[in-house]
């Protein structure tokens, strides 16, 4: 049988009063691996550090199936590596298992022949623990400007298919707010897809999540969303932390004020906000929304 006559066309009214599915994402990352943690905490220390990754992911795992939606776990190989049984439950599950790279290190803090290890050696681990393929990767804190845009090279040639590594907004520690807004090819066979903004009195606002989906009241993210979908036609990429969850996390000792209030602000109101957007909007995996493809 032909797929034209197993999957028939909508007409294209019809099509269009579809809801857009978004692309809900999830950074696996522990609350001592933010890069604003960095200065005081040593790569070094973190095997010392209560892991709390484990218990988070089964929280978020639980938030996803009672809404039965899927999502792409952008995973750091350290954690695949001394967890695999998050990342095994994670693809269990049904949903895609991405990288964010091996050590959480900032693509513009390192050489070209760093970053290829470290984004080499986090899919070879994590496609082992997995057993499946890994086709997208996001840098730490959306490290790729303007200044090191070699990085896209390096991550097709790392065998990457996507990349979401690009937040097109102003921020003090990151952002490329000329940067194109919705999925484009940023080199032959490599898809860019940044995280969602709302255009906006000739500017770019953040829309996809971060610390601003937790600051800012949540009629803001549910508006600036729809009307991405409404108006824009197009699919937001959304993205947040397991730690984002979990207002009961060990303190961070010696931070400064900005620092603490991102990182601490509004916690206890993550979760019940996430199910709130999962019954809001459409979600699933980004290999599904942006490659067209999907469960293997
Ligand atoms: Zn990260």
């Amino acid at each position: 049988m032909s797929t034209a006559l197993a999957t028939p066309r909508l007409p294209i009214a019809a099509a269009a009063a579809l809801p857009i599915v978004n692309a809900l994402t999830i950074d696996v990352e522990d609350y001592f691996q933010v890069s604003a943690f960095a200065p005081h905490i040593a790569r070094s220390e973190w095997d010392t550090r209560e892991c709390r990754v484990e218990r988070n992911v089964e929280r978020i795992l639980a938030l996803l199936a009672d809404a039965h939606a899927t999502a792409t776990f952008f995973t750091l190989g350290w954690i695949a590596e001394r967890y695999p049984g998050v990342v095994r439950r994670i693809g269990d599950a049904g949903h895609e298992i991405a990288s964010h790279g091996h050590a959480h290190a900032r693509a513009s803090e390192q050489s070209r022949n760093e970053f290829l290890a470290d984004i080499r050696l986090a899919k070879a681990i994590i496609e082992d623990v997995a057993g499946r393929a890994v086709r997208g990767y996001r840098a730490p804190s959306f490290s790729i400007g303007t200044a090191n845009a070699w990085a896209f090279e390096v991550i097709a040639e790392a065998g990457y298919r996507y990349s979401s590594s690009i937040y097109p907004i102003r921020h003090d520690h990151y952002g490329m707010p000329d940067a194109p807004r919705f999925a484009h090819e940023v080199r032959p066979g490599l898809l860019e897809v940044p995280i969602a903004t709302m255009r906006l009195l000739n500017r770019n606002w953040p829309a996809g999540g971060g610390g601003y989906f937790r600051l800012l009241p949540y009629a803001l993210s549910r508006w600036s969303i729809g009307r991405i979908n409404a108006q824009d036609r197009q699919p937001a990429m959304f993205y947040f932390h397991p730690w984002e969850i979990d207002p009961d996390q060990p303190r961070i000792a010696g931070t400064g004020v900005k620092t603490r209030f991102r990182h601490y602000v509004n916690l206890r109101r993550t979760a019940p906000r996430l199910a709130r957007l999962l019954r809001d909007f459409r979600w699933s995996r980004a290999d599904q929304v942006f490659l067209g493809e999907g469960v293997e």
